[in-house]
């Protein structure tokens, strides 16, 4: 090994993962897709997700700030892109002028776009951002000498087929759009994230917005074939043999029952390893899962490997596809009583190195 390169922590992003999973979502949604690529391309690096995800027959991209999107635009991309969330007096100049189009759900935001090709938003029950059902006709009214190109709203519930909430918002959707073209505007339609895309073709309209999925993760309970794209990995810096008795990590909250191997791997909460899981989970090491004892530190965790041999330089996955028996995002998702969605972009951080395979 000597001369090679050994990362303390990385995140190791598989692009073929995502190109099958993005073809996935195309062929379910018989539609345009958008890559959703914000929060850094959901912690897996807004760039290669989108050139990745564009190789694979997505045609959009979408971020949240106007800034992610003119930062994928400096990177030499031209598909187009779609921001929708901006600060009151935001200066969006930069983003009009490298042909990004914004998100508008107020008169307000339609004038701070100025010049912008403009998605119309309507909150259709998410009650988040997004024009009020009773503001729609003064927006659209405004909307009618500026370039709309198309109207949009997103789900509250899609996650959960079957919620009444999803025919809800789009009874309301389409009622908007009705009153966009009675006042005369042409837009294309877009409503569904991930989860609808899979669950609900019926909903795809124009375009679908999808993020979750194209990283592999599954947001709906039936089963998909769906390539986890991210694998967090480190390895084993040192192992220490310790007696019986002996207490390990802050608080000695763990206590060797037996003689064992600690092994010592450099990862902590400053790299994503969140403190909460500290006492209730496992990592795959040299292929077999054993448990982390102890409190999860700033930089480091240690691991009982009992009296198996373990080495310094042994791979240690703490999450991945789970193909080969690791843990997944989702299962540290669950222990900790939020959705993977976190646990992925919570890996947007500089202290780990990500590489692309
Ligand atoms: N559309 C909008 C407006 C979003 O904010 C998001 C992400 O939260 C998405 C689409 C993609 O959602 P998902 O990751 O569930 O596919």
């Amino acid at each position: 090994m000597s001369g090679q390169y050994a990362p303390r922590a990385e995140t190791v992003v598989d692009l073929d993962a995502l190109r099958h999973n993005v073809a996935l979502l195309a062929e379910r949604a018989q539609v345009p897709v958008m890559a959703v690529v914000k929060a850094d391309g959901y912690g897996h690096g807004a760039v290669p997700i989108a050139k990745a995800a564009l190789e694979a027959g997505a045609t959009w991209l979408g971020s949240a700030s106007a800034t992610e999107a003119v930062d994928l635009r400096k990177a030499g991309i031209e598909a187009p892109i779609l921001a929708w969330l901006y600060a009151p007096g935001e200066d969006l100049s930069d983003a009009v002028a490298a042909g990004v189009d914004l998100g508008v759900s107020s008169v307000d935001e339609l004038r701070a776009a100025d010049g912008a090709r403009l998605h119309l938003k309507i909150d259709t029950g998410l009650n988040r951002n997004g024009c009020s059902p009773e503001d729609w006709p003064e927006l659209v009214k405004a909307a009618r000498d500026h370039d709309v190109h198309a109207i949009w709203s997103h789900l509250a519930s899609a996650d959960e087929p079957g919620n009444p909430s999803i025919d809800r918002q789009a009874g309301r959707f389409d009622e908007a759009y009705e009153i966009a073209v009675a006042e005369g505007l042409q837009p294309i339609r877009h409503l569904a994230n991930s989860a609808a895309t899979l669950t609900r073709p019926d909903l795809a309209y124009d375009m679908v917005r999808v993020g979750i999925a194209m990283y592999g993760l599954n947001p709906v309970p039936q089963h998909e074939d769906l390539r986890p794209v991210m694998t967090f990995r480190s390895s084993v810096v040192s192992t220490k043999r310790t007696p019986a008795g002996e207490g390990v990590s802050y608080g000695h909250t763990w206590v060797a029952d037996r003689d064992t191997t600690l092994a010592l791997v450099p990862v902590g909460y400053a790299d994503g390893v969140p403190r909460g899981l500290s006492g209730r989970f496992e990592v795959s090491l040299a292929g077999q899962r054993r448990p982390v004892v102890g409190r999860v530190c700033m930089d480091q965790i240690v691991v009982d490997c009992g009296d198996d041999p373990v080495s310094p330089g042994d791979e240690v996955i703490l999450f991945g596809p789970g193909a080969h028996g690791e843990p997944t995002a989702r299962e540290w998702a669950d222990k900790l009583g939020t959705i993977d969605y976190e646990i992925v972009t919570n890996m947007y951080r500089p202290r780990v190195r990500r590489r692309y395979v």
